[in-house]
């Protein structure tokens, strides 16, 4: 297996591999309740592939080349190797000959959140665990549900009770232990810490699982294997928690670092203008965000009022060159059918987010449309498919008959 240490993003510190580390003691001790969590721990792998391993993105060899796990504790699930695909239609429209979409909402529950998954299940097979737990919108839930599925595991899941109905059916039909919370993201983040502090569980959290980050990360090795000997020069991501982000961010610096990129993108977050304080303090220049009270938006995966993963997110959006933008709840909604019509694919709110993200930035000039451009779709429309009716007009019924048809046809021509 790739050995590892674990290092903190705020002080440098390093840590051998530990079952019970989730983030830096000396750091951690600076955690204000419901702030973002301090001392965010990254891997640090010995060993990175200095070629790109011929077996496909979702395969074994190819996860284990880069991740800090073994075979044998993977679920045996398809996770990963989504198409980049080139969208040619939204090509023309927007007249961006070099755009293409990462297509994730064709991972095995229906969102980017099974790559994370994939990895901390693995992990808590390792460590001996049985029982995973996670608070989350629902995407993360679903995606731990589907992932301990398939590994045999048990999976509790805490989501705020304003969950979409199509996620929490899915995650109760993957056999989840599910505990609706009467509160918001943030309530439910706190309790299933302290469930696991007092019951024992290993703990799923999005930024707080340092597994979360470094699992996201395979989104970026398959657009870099995919594009190469070519790197994307901007890739845009819808951000709540800032977690995907960083996700992303870590796969391509592992990749510079092995050789196997020239350079690495700027990465551009996206976020609800109800939900944005990452984008706010990118914008104001702070290290650190201001949390939104009251945080609201119609794409529910991106509502959190203090995003966990605020600060390393912020350093690392940085880094990259890159920048942030907010979209208005309209913008997210009209987003859905465009994007489905111009590409094929149905993206949920918090996905589809990404397509209006990508008209700010060319608004504001934080790219150019002749750049080598990547949407990173994180969710399947079917899992709110209340909202995306919002955006669509539907017909109401003909009687079966010919001339019913011809009298329909001529009213909307
Ligand atoms: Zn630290």
């Amino acid at each position: 297996m790739n050995n590892f240490q674990l290092r903190c993003h705020e002080c440098g510190a390093t840590y051998p591999e530990d079952a019970a580390r989730l983030t830096c003691p000396s750091c951690s001790a600076h955690q204000q309740p419901g702030g973002p969590t301090r001392g965010v721990l990254e891997v640090l792998l010995d060993t990175l592939p200095d070629r790109w391993p011929k077996a496909p993105a979702s395969s074994a060899e190819f996860l284990t080349a880069f991740l800090p796990v073994a075979a044998e504790h993977l679920a045996p699930l398809a996770v990963g190797g989504t198409p980049l695909l080139g969208v040619p239609e939204l090509r023309r429209q927007l007249e961006m000959p070099q755009l293409w979409l990462k297509d994730d909402t064709r991972n095995p529950s229906g969102s980017t959140k099974d790559r994370a998954s994939l990895l901390v299940v693995a992990k808590a097979r390792q460590y001996g665990y049985d029982t995973i737990a996670a608070a989350s919108t629902g995407n993360a839930a679903t995606a731990l549900a589907a992932v301990a599925a398939a590994s045999g595991d048990r999976a509790v899941v805490f989501v705020p009770k304003a969950a979409p109905e199509a996620k929490l059916v899915q995650m109760l039909a993957y056999g989840a232990r599910v505990f609706p919370v009467n509160g918001s993201y943030d309530d439910a983040f706190e309790l299933c810490l302290a469930a696991c502090d007092e019951l024992g569980w290993y703990n799923r959290n999005t930024a707080l699982n340092p597994f979360t980050i470094e699992g996201k990360k395979t989104a970026a090795l398959e657009i870099a294997a995919s594009l190469a000997p070519e790197c994307p020069d901007v890739v845009l991501v819808t951000t709540g928690d800032g977690v995907i982000i960083s996700g992303v961010a870590k796969g391509f610096a592992d990749l510079e670092h092995a050789g196997l990129i020239a350079k690495r993108p700027r990465l551009i977050a996206v976020q609800p203008a109800g939900s944005n304080a990452i984008v706010d303090a990118l914008h104001r220049g702070e290290d650190n965000i201001t949390p939104i009270s009251g945080a609201a938006s119609v794409a529910d995966s991106l509502v959190v009022e203090a995003p966990r993963n605020a600060l390393l997110c912020l350093k690392q959006i940085r880094a990259s060159r890159g920048g942030g933008v907010t979209v208005s709840d309209d913008a997210i909604v009209a987003a859905i059918p465009r994007l489905a019509r111009h590409t094929g694919v149905f993206a949920e709110p918090a996905a589809a987010a990404v397509l209006a993200g990508l008209d700010a930035a060319l608004g504001v000039q934080l790219l150019d449309r002749d750049e080598r451009v990547v949407l990173l779709v994180t969710g399947s429309g079917l899992k709110d498919v209340a909202t995306a009716a919002r955006s669509i007009d539907r017909p109401s019924p003909i009687q079966p008959r010919l001339e019913s048809l011809i009298e329909r046809l001529e009213a909307s021509s």
